[in-house]
């Protein structure tokens, strides 16, 4: 019996992959069940380092120039063959839209229960998994009645531990013949050179009260004095001044970073969600009732079109 990890790839391994690892862990450790992961990509070898210490015990990678890009047609069967072969009782992946469609697909071909999005993942004589409800306001336990189990784990809320330097052992699996239904030619990246938003250690976000998207120059110029990603609420990817991949939280993406810059957000609850895991939260708004400034650890009442450059100037002086 064993606990199966997705390690997630586009091009490079994923951090998600490894924080996926470290949630299963737990799981393995407590039911006696070895810990293995599936690579499928290009190529792991020069990534292998980075799985050191991480406690798995054999990653089977289905290496091939054709599995670069995540295709549903030949990543599905894999992973579905692989559980099959092991008898994975467990299957663990990221809750990215990669890894949601991935496991999603493999639960509905493996008659496996599924539980998306959760944070957490343990075992007392049976798989439990910590699921957030209500924009975070509520967690929730999901039980699993029959195993196996299909588990996504939300990105940027476990840390990825490590003990000594192990290796796993990689054992190459040629690829079988598949039928496939569709050929990525070319991924085109929605923006190119600036940070991922999700792995970014600095975030600065703008919101409704930014004004107009003429002023994300603004915020753009804070972030390329602080090496941070853009991030924005939905209000103002609903006004269409930015596209919804900058979006942070409840039906955004999830953050966690060192510093986030949160500018003319006002702080709903739907926004928290993303964001509120941060190690520390800056907040500049104009209105001091704002509900950011419950949040924030340091807080700047006044008009971000004044604050923002002013902070950037400041820390290009300090540089
Ligand atoms: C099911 C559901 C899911 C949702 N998911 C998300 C989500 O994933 N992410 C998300 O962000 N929201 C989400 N929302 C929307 C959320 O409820 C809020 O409407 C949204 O976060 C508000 O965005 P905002 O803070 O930019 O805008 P507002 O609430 O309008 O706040 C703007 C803020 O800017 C300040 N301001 C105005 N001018 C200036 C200035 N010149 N300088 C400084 N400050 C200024 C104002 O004082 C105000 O506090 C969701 C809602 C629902 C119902």
């Amino acid at each position: 019996m064993s606990v199966l990890v997705v390690l997630e790839q586009r091009g490079a391994l994923k951090t998600c992959g490894l924080e996926a690892v470290s949630a299963a862990r737990k799981a393995a450790d407590a039911s006696g069940m070895s810990l293995n992961a599936i690579y499928i990509g290009k190529s792991l070898d020069d990534e292998v380092s980075l799985l050191a210490g991480l406690g798995i015990d054999t990653v089977y990678a289905y290496e091939h120039d054709d599995l670069r890009y995540y295709s549903n047609d030949r990543y599905v069967p894999l992973l579905c063959e692989l559980v099959k072969e092991l008898g994975a009782k467990v299957i663990v992946g990221s809750a990215t839209s990669l890894g949601k469609e991935l496991c999603a697909s493999a639960a509905a071909r493996l008659t496996a229960e599924l539980a998306q999005d959760c944070i957490s993942l343990r075992w007392d004589g049976k798989l439990l998994a910590e699921k957030p409800l209500y924009a975070g306001k509520v967690i929730s336990e999901v039980s699993f009645g029959v195993l196996p189990g299909v588990v996504t784990i939300r990105p940027n809320v476990v840390v990825v531990e490590r003990e000594g330097e192990a290796l796993p052992q990689v054992v190459k699996r040629t690829l079988p013949e598949l039928p496939f239904r569709s050929v990525i030619q070319d991924v085109v990246e929605n923006v190119s050179g600036t940070i991922e938003l999700t792995e970014a250690k600095i975030v600065v976000s703008g919101g409704r009260g930014i004004g107009g998207p003429e002023n994300w120059r603004v915020l753009q110029e804070l972030c390329d004095t602080l090496g941070a990603a853009l991030g924005a609420s939905r209000s103002a990817v609903d006004a269409g001044w930015i596209e919804s991949s900058h979006q942070v939280g409840q039906t955004g993406k999830v953050v966690c970073p060192d510093l986030y810059i949160a500018c003319g957000i006002s702080g709903a609850v739907q926004h928290l969600a993303g964001m509120r895991t941060s190690k520390i939260v800056v907040a500049i708004n104009n209105d001091s009732e704002a509900p950011i400034f419950n949040v924030c650890d340091y807080g700047i009442v006044g008009d971000l079109l004044e604050v923002v450059p002013k902070f950037a100037e400041e820390v290009r002086n300090a540089q």
